[in-house]
């Protein structure tokens, strides 16, 4: 799960790592009288979307180009006025695809005086199973070409989460950084207080970039990206009740209330499997007949009729231009996708090719139902007849 960066910016605060004074706002009535709230020199306003890159990113109003996604501003009704435009506004980064993102909330804050950017975060290391906190001189927008091409000038300690932190580590990075100073025990606490956010939250990335030294000598996060363990979230409540519901796939949203695995991709061919393994199976199989998946639907190991009906509806309604029912029977009965099967095609009018091929636990009784049913149904004998049929028969359509 993702946040935004203001969310992110207040679990920050929680956790001792200091960030600019902000605003959140959302619409009109948030702009009333916001301008004679606002004090100081310098303001940034900042669209808040689920994607990075916002600073080289580009907004659009009705097609025409109105900044960036983020903007430095002397004044606070400048601030104002940025704000008014961004809300609304579709917001292209090399992040979000082109389609972009509509801007729904801004973050108005207080700008800072910067002398250099570092890059700091914190991130699970599944090979050695350490939580790896990595630092850059070479923060801000660059930071994917200074990955790309100088990958030497990102240094990683490593942190055993049974060890916890130590300060050595954050001393090994901040002279690393140049820091000196005041600036490295700033640094050693603020590193090792990102690390305590990222164990007590269960985050899966937990980056500061830019992380600023100001010419005042502080270390400030002015931006905040936080993201976080799905499967933890029942032990999270906190977290998850950050959720932005708006940011996320409608049809993603919609399938994890009923439990299903979900993923939009970007071909025509909707994939209805149970295990993410044979989900896997499914899309390689479907790439190699020359196919392109237009999604991961996983039912899981518990398919009821119910959920097999609601994954056809989500596809439909996805617009998908073929769908294969690629299910192995273990645990789950072919017989219940069968009847999920014919129970939603007698909702939703199917008009697309399917292609079925149910395997394993009463396997017979689930074909004798698709064929009392007379569903105009591709029967596959097998995984890969069952690709090449449906990537035969979407091509044909
Ligand atoms: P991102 O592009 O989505 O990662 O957005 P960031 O929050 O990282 O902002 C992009 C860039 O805007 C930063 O790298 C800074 O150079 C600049 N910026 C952001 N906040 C401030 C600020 O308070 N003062 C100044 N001078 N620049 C800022
Ligand atoms: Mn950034």
């Amino acid at each position: 799960m993702k946040v935004h960066e203001f969310q992110a910016k207040m679990l920050f605060r929680d956790h001792g790592i200091p960030c600019p004074d902000g605003a959140v706002v959302e619409g009109e009535a948030d702009l009333e009288g916001l301008a004679a709230r606002l004090s100081g020199d310098v303001f940034v306003v900042k669209a808040q979307i689920h994607a990075g890159g916002r600073g080289k990113g580009k907004a659009c109003r009705d097609g025409v180009e109105v900044g960036r996604g983020v903007h430095v501003v002397r004044s606070p009704e400048e601030a104002v006025r940025i704000a008014r435009t961004l809300l609304g506004a579709t917001l292209v980064t090399i992040q979000t695809g082109s389609r972009g993102r509509l801007v729904r909330k801004v973050l108005v804050e207080n700008g800072v005086d910067i002398d250099k950017e570092f890059y700091l975060a914190a991130i699970l290391d599944r090979e050695t199973a350490t939580v790896a906190l990595m630092a850059s001189a070479e923060g801000g927008t660059e930071i994917e070409e200074v990955a790309r091409r100088t990958p030497e000038r990102i240094h990683t300690v490593r942190v055993n989460p049974l060890l916890g932190y130590r300060e050595f580590q954050g001393r090994v990075l901040a002279l690393k950084l140049g820091l000196s100073g005041e600036a490295v025990g700033q640094f050693v606490r603020l590193a090792g207080n990102l690390v305590k956010l990222f164990m007590a939250k269960d985050c899966s990335l937990a980056e500061v970039n830019p992380l600023v030294l100001t010419r005042q000598g502080n270390l400030v996060a002015i931006d905040g990206k936080l993201n976080f363990d799905d499967n933890a979230l029942f032990r999270q409540a906190a977290v998850a009740g950050l959720q932005d519901v708006g940011e996320e796939e409608p049809s993603e949203v919609e399938a994890d209330r009923a439990k299903l695995t979900y993923i939009k991709l970007d071909g025509n061919i909707g994939c209805l499997v149970n295990g993410a393994g044979l989900a896997m199976a499914t899309m390689d199989i479907i790439k190699e007949c020359g196919g392109e998946p237009a999604n991961f639907l996983d039912v899981g190991g518990t398919a009821t009729a119910e959920n097999v009906a609601k994954s056809f509806e989500i596809m439909l309604r996805d617009k998908v231009q073929g769908i294969f029912v690629n299910v192995f029977g273990g645990i789950v009965r072919c017989d219940v996708v069968a009847q999920g099967l014919v129970d939603a095609l007698s909702k939703v009018k199917l008009d697309v090719p399917l292609v079925v091929r149910l395997e394993g636990n009463r396997k017979a009784e689930a074909l004798a139902i698709l064929a009392g049913s007379g569903l105009p149904l591709i029967a596959a004998a097998d995984m890969k007849d069952g690709a090449t049929k449906i990537v035969a028969a979407c091509r044909r359509g």
